[in-house]
Parts: structure tokens; C-alpha cells; sequence
């Protein structure tokens, strides 16, 4: 569903991105690793079209979306949603208000059907009695759950997640796994996740790709169990054993 080829990013002198290649399979859920600084945000930012690259194309089922460019372009195909790392709910909105915001921009439809869509993407993240909420009343996990409700508005193919337990504690984090794969077993959805959460791989992931460092391209990849236990890198295997 996703087709990533010969994907290079540069930032000034900087070779963020560089031969990346690899495709993402509809209905399963992909994981993208590395570590600080390796260009994980960059490769989501340019898998949903948000910038262009020097090199290379990002081919969402047939639309090459490195060449349209836009974003308007691919949230209008209604087929991405996406929770950016800082999740950035409008502070000055209610969360209900928040999950209406791209149901409103892009479906037309009149208020009281948009309050009724709102209602159940806010149950499918167990936030209907949290609508009226401002986001600054509600805690850190719940603000990710109403991102990720956000980011289901438009009923997506593909979610993109950069780092979504980022933050949160264990328990909060594993929430999150659990809803990521609920909306995968019923929906079908397939999800891309950002992530450096080892408990959260392990739970969601089938498949990982380990983006490296310096080099700037994919340096491991396969399941992560397989990774961690027989990657012929020892810095890619101590990072899938390292506990926090
Ligand atoms: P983290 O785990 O900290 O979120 P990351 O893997 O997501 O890191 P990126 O945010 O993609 O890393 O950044 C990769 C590199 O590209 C960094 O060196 C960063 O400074 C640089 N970079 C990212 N975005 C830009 C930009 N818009 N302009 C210039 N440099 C950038
Ligand atoms: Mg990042």
C-alpha cells in the first residue's frame, strides 16, 4: 500500500535520507526505529507528503505523493491520518472540537452528522464522556488518545504515529498499544508507528525498519524478535534488547 524507493533527504550538508527503500504491506503494522536524530520524523514527513525530497519517490497505493507534493492533496484523498509527535491538539478547543476540525474542513457535512462522527471516534478511543473537555484538563494519554481520534476522523487507510507512547508511563503507554491494535483487528487499518518503545514493538510490531545514524539509510530489517536475536549487528540487536 505504501512503496518507499530510493528515498534521499538533505538538509543543507546533512544526508538525513539517503537509498531508503522499503514497502509497507495493506493491513499491517509497520514499525520505523532509530535512534535520535536518524531521521525517523523526516521519513514520516516525507511518507505523507509534507515535504520533498532530493532523491527519489513515495508512492501511496498508485499516487506517487513526493511529486504532488501537497498536503491538502493527500489528506483530501481521505486516505492518511496522522499523529505528529508533539500531538498538538488546539489548546484553545475542546477535544470533541478537535476531532471535528478535519471532519468539517473536508467532509461538508452539516453539524449535528459531524457531532455524531465525533461521538464515536471519541468512544473508539473511550473519550466520549471527555468531548467538552479542553485539552488542557485531560492527562497525557488521553491527549494521544484524542490525537489518535483525530487522526481516525476521515476513517484513513494509513496511520502514521511518530513515537504515540512518547512520555507516557507503562501502563498508559500499553493502553495506547492496545487501542493501536484494536483499530488494526477491526479496521483494517494499516498503521505505520515511529517509535523507540521496545514493550510497544514487541506488542504491535510484525514488522521494523532501523534506520542508522550517520549512514542515513535502512540499516536492519524483519520482525523484530529476529532483529533483536540474530541481527549480524550488534548495535542493532542491543538495541532491541535494551530495557529503559
Ligand atoms: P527523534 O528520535 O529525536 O524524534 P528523528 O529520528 O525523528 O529523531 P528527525 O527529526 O527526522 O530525527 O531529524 C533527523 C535529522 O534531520 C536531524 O539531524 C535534524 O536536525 C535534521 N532535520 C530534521 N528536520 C529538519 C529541517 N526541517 N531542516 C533542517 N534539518 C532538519
Ligand atoms: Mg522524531
Amino acid at each position: 500500500i505504501i512503496r518507499v524507493e530510493n528515498l534521499a533527504v538533505v538538509y543543507g550538508e546533512d544526508h538525513v535520507l539517503d537509498k531508503v527503500n522499503f514497502t509497507v504491506n495493506k493491513g499491517e503494522i509497520f514499525i520505523i526505529v532509530g535512534g535520535s536524530g536518524s531521521g525517523k520524523s523526516t521519513l514520516m514527513r516525507h511518507m505523507i507528503g509534507l515535504e520533498q525530497p532530493a532523491g527519489g519517490k513515495v508512492f501511496i497505493g498508485d499516487t506517487d505523493i513526493a511529486a504532488s507534493g501537497e498536503k491538502a492533496i493527500s489528506l483530501a484523498l481521505r486516505r492518511i491520518g496522522v499523529l505528529f509527535q508533539a500531538s498538538a491538539l488546539l489548546g484553545s478547543m475542546t477535544v470533541a472540537e478537535n476531532v471535528a476540525l478535519p471532519i468539517t474542513e473536508f467532509s461538508g457535512l452539516p453539524a449535528e452528522a459531524v457531532a455524531a462522527i465525533v461521538q464515536i471516534k471519541l468512544s473508539l478511543v473511550s473519550l466520549e464522556c471527555y468531548g467538552d473537555h479542553l485539552p488542557s484538563e485531560i492527562s497525557g494519554g488521553m491527549k494521544k488518545r484524542a490525537g489518535l481520534a483525530r487522526a481516525m476522523a476521515l476513517n484513513p487507510d494509513i496511520l502514521f504515529l511518530d513515537e504515540p507512547s512518547a512520555g507516557l508511563d507503562p501502563v498508559t503507554a500499553a493502553e495506547i498499544d492496545r487501542l493501536i491494535l484494536h483499530i488494526n483487528q477491526t479496521l483494517g487499518t494499516t498503521i505505520v508507528i515511529v517509535t523507540h518503545d521496545l514493550d510497544s514493538i514487541f506488542a504491535v510490531g510484525r514488522r521494523a525498519i532501523m534506520l542508522g545514524r550517520e549512514t542515513g539509510n535502512i540499516i536492519a530489517r524483519g520482525a523484530p524478535a529476529d532483529l533483536r536475536d540474530h541481527d549480524p549487528d550488534p548495535e542493532v540487536r542491543r538495541f532491541f534488547t535494551r530495557r529503559p
